[in-house]
């Protein structure tokens, strides 16, 4: 099934480095530990990471439930 907290972005670091995290480990607040010896603290913010995973899960299930009973007709 989709998932969005699977989908992954990309954060920088500030010397330089990129790291792929997935939506989930922002969700989840990840501590990310750079080669260069930062940490760098994933922040939800204010909660919307997880609102729009929950939402776009939610329209994606609404979908998948709409199908399945299109497909018993
Ligand atoms: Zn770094």
């Amino acid at each position: 099934m989709f998932d969005l907290g699977k989908e992954k972005i990309e954060i920088k670091c500030e010397c330089g480095r990129k790291h792929t995290v997935t939506f989930r480990d922002a969700i989840n607040r990840k501590l990310i530990k750079c080669a260069c010896g930062s940490n760098i603290q994933l922040n939800d913010g204010n909660g919307s990471v997880r609102k729009s995973v929950n939402d776009t899960n939610r329209a994606f299930k609404d979908l998948d439930d709409t199908l399945k009973r299109l497909g018993k007709i």
